[in-house]
Parts: structure tokens; sequence; C-alpha cells
């Protein structure tokens, strides 16, 4: 695999360089495999980090000159607040519990982006359209099949871009690391799985009968959607 330097020294991997990932192929993937992103900015009144739906849009020559694109309350507060919006975003999958022989060596199997930049609101309307779409459109395309916004939801709705100038991930698979000692005793050791998966669409409970489970919506769970 070809080296990548990080992108920054902020973004360098100390701890457990070994699972650094740079790649922005790679550090894409992650992020398209990822539902929520946690983010994290510092305020009046201390720091604090939400969860948020998100989206990416990648740049002409690849994710360093791309995007990562949030929308919402959080967006709002950090508007109001009036400051330069620092913020930390944080994507993480998690794909299994690592049982090791001793409780010190227990861990998890996963995959992680941070991301860290400033994030400026976007005000074009024409923009912002199409960033909320990618933003809507992040986990399956299920933009095309709703009704459009309306101006006036446009017009309230605040979205904000971060650079993925400076992302690195983090990856760690694989079986528990023992200590030698360990090895021949009677412990169990081992990786339990974690699959996440969607389950089947279910309707809600006011929706007319003659309408039909959109296929993006559909595809997500995998099986026909529950009768009405
Ligand atoms: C599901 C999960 C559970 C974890 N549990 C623990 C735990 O219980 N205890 C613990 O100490 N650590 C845990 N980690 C690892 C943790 O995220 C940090 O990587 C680790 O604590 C080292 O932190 P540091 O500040 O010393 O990293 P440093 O290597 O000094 O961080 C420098 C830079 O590396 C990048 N970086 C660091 N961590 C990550 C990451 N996870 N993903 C992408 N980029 C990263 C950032 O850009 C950061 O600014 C867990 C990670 C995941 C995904």
């Amino acid at each position: 695999m070809t080296e990548v330097a990080p992108a920054s020294p902020r973004t360098t991997l100390r701890r457990g360089a070994n699972r650094a990932v740079y790649e922005r192929d790679r550090v894409r993937a992650i992020l398209d495999a990822g539902v929520i992103a946690h983010v994290g900015v510092t305020t009046d009144d201390g720091p604090i980090v939400l969860p948020m739906a998100y989206g990416v849009r990648a740049g002409e020559t690849g994710i360093g000159d791309g995007e990562i694109l949030v929308h919402g309350a959080l967006a709002n507060a950090m508007l109001r607040a009036g400051r330069s919006l620092d913020v930390c975003l944080t994507v993480t999958i998690v794909d299994g519990l690592v049982v090791a022989r001793s409780p010190f060596h227990n861990s998890m199997n996963y995959r992680s982006v941070v991301v860290r930049g400033v994030a400026t609101a976007i005000d074009d309307p024409d923009e912002k359209a199409v960033a909320l779409r990618v933003i809507n459109d992040h986990v399956a395309p299920i933009w095309d099949t709703a009704r459009p916004p309306s101006a006036s939801d446009l017009k309230k709705t605040l979205v904000l871009r971060v650079p993925l100038a400076e992302a690195s991930a983090k990856v760690r698979d694989g079986d528990p690391i023992d200590d030698d000692v360990d090895m021949d005793g009677p412990h169990w050791a081992g990786v339990v799985p974690l699959t996440t998966t969607w389950g089947t669409p279910c309707p809600a409970a006011d929706l007319a009968d003659d309408v039909v489970v959109p296929d993006a919506v559909r595809a997500l769970g995998g099986a026909d959607a529950h009768p009405h």
C-alpha cells in the first residue's frame, strides 16, 4: 500500500500509529459507511459534542478537496454564537467486541474518522439545497421521492461545511493481543462481530393505503415492507 502522509501535525496519530489511515479513498469509505457524526465545539458554557446527520461531498481531485456537511440545530447555535467555528467531527463504526484473556487487553474492532477544521455556513439557496440533498441521501437516495423543500424550509435551515483537508482515520481489526504469559491459560479470547442492519420498512400509521414504498427505502431493509 502507498504510504500517505497525514494532513497536519494535529491529525497525526501518535497512539496506535500502526492503525492510522490517511488514504483519501479509505477515509471516504468509512465516512460513506457511517450514519452519524459526533460534532464537538467549544461554547461559552463549556465543550459540547452532539450527534448529527451528515453528508460528504468529494472535491474535484479527491477527498482532500471535499467537505463534510451538517445542518440543523447545532449549526444554528454555533452560528448564533458568532465565533470562529472550530469544530471536530468524529464518525465511528464498531465492528466487534474484542474479548481478551485479560480484561486489560479487551478492546473493540472499529473504523473511525476524525475531521478537524473550521465550519462555515452555506448561504446560497441553490448550494444549500444541493448540500441538504447530500446530507439527506447520505444513507440512501431518499431526496427524490419526498416533497421538495420549500423556499421557507430552506431559509429556516442552516447548513455548515467543514473542509475534509484535515482528516485522519483509525482502524482496528483482528484478534485480541494478549500477554505471552496468558497464552496457555484457561481464559477465552476472541472477537464477537457487531453488524448494524436496517430492518423492514414500517409505514407510518397515518399513511394513505395507496402510497407505495420508494425503491430506495425498500432497498435499505432488503426485504418487503410491512403491510400497511
Ligand atoms: C469504538 C472505539 C472505542 C475506543 N475506546 C477507547 C478507550 O476506551 N480508551 C482509549 O484510550 N482509547 C479508545 N479508543 C481510541 C481513541 O479514539 C484514541 O485513538 C486513543 O485514545 C488515542 O487518543 P490520543 O489523544 O492519545 O491520540 P493521538 O494519537 O495523540 O491523536 C492525535 C490525532 O490522531 C487522530 N486520531 C486519534 N484517535 C483517532 C481515532 N479514533 N480515529 C481517527 N483519528 C484519530 C486525531 O486527528 C487526533 O487529533 C477507541 C476508539 C474507538 C473507535
